[in-house]
């Protein structure tokens, strides 16, 4: 297969795996947004989902995800989903679609900053650690809500909601009490009646590895990188990686 077809294709399989996941939990079919995590791949691969209809796109790395939103298309809606160094916030406060990847009040208040300089407000999710993991960036479940809490008093960030990455599994149904707490946490802060709690309504959960359990559990978007762009060629590196 050629090269675009082939990534058409995943990006087919992944959404119907995404759809029929939807179904068995009960929830409607478009209930979830494919995030194609772009990361390390040329833009070529990306055009090609574009030229298919897609325009949500996840980048890691501040250096590639400006070049690519320089070079590409203005409809593509950029999700930084990496580990975000507070004195790289401006590079892409302009124009970034969502950061899901808030996980201390120091960058929030950055973010604040930089969004405030050009008259936007920046939709915003807070990492969460679920499990606990020492080599993963995020706050853990019991210090979300502090998070959330300061984040609703910065006027030029949006919350939206929580991320996570589960930790790495053979077995993705391993990973689904980490899916379920997060989505507990969603549940009991929407449940308080903070001024923008109505908002909240985001859970970024889900990889190539484990997406269909997240959606059964409540994923709205998943972030599939390899699946769609098969294997990247370098491992993820620092700092701006999603690891440590
Ligand atoms: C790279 C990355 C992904 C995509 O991972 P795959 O296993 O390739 O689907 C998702 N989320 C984050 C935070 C990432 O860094």
């Amino acid at each position: 297969m050629l090269r675009d077809e082939e990534l058409r294709h995943n990006l087919e399989q992944v959404k119907e795996r995404t759809k029929a996941a939807c179904l068995r939990a009960g929830r409607p079919a478009d209930a979830v947004t494919v995030l194609a995590v772009s990361k390390t791949k040329p833009e070529s691969d990306i055009m090609a989902l574009y030229n298919a209809g897609q325009r949500d796109f996840g980048e890691n790395y501040i250096q590639e995800l400006r070049s690519k939103a320089e070079h590409l298309p203005k409809d593509i809606r950029w999700h930084m989903i990496g580990h975000l160094q507070r004195n790289k916030v401006k590079y892409i406060a302009g124009y970034v679609y969502m950061i899901h990847s808030v996980d201390t009040e120091e960058l929030a208040r950055t973010i604040e900053k930089e969004a405030a300089k050009h008259d936007r407000v920046i939709p915003v999710l807070i990492e969460v650690n679920v499990a606990g993991e020492e080599s993963k960036f995020g706050v853990s479940l019991q210090d979300a809500p502090q998070l959330a809490a300061y984040i609703a008093t910065l006027p030029h960030l949006s919350l939206r909601g929580f991320m996570t990455s589960a930790p790495f599994v053979k077995n993705p149904e391993d990973d689904r009490p980490v899916f379920a707490a997060l989505k507990q946490l969603s549940v009991d802060m929407n449940s308080g009646n903070t001024d923008n709690s109505s908002n909240m309504d985001t859970l970024s959960m889900g990889m190539s590895n484990d997406f269909e359990v997240a959606v059964e559990e409540g994923s709205t978007i998943v972030r599939v990188g390899t699946d769609i762009f098969g294997k990247r060629e370098y491992p993820d590196r620092k700092p701006d990686g999603e690891t440590k």
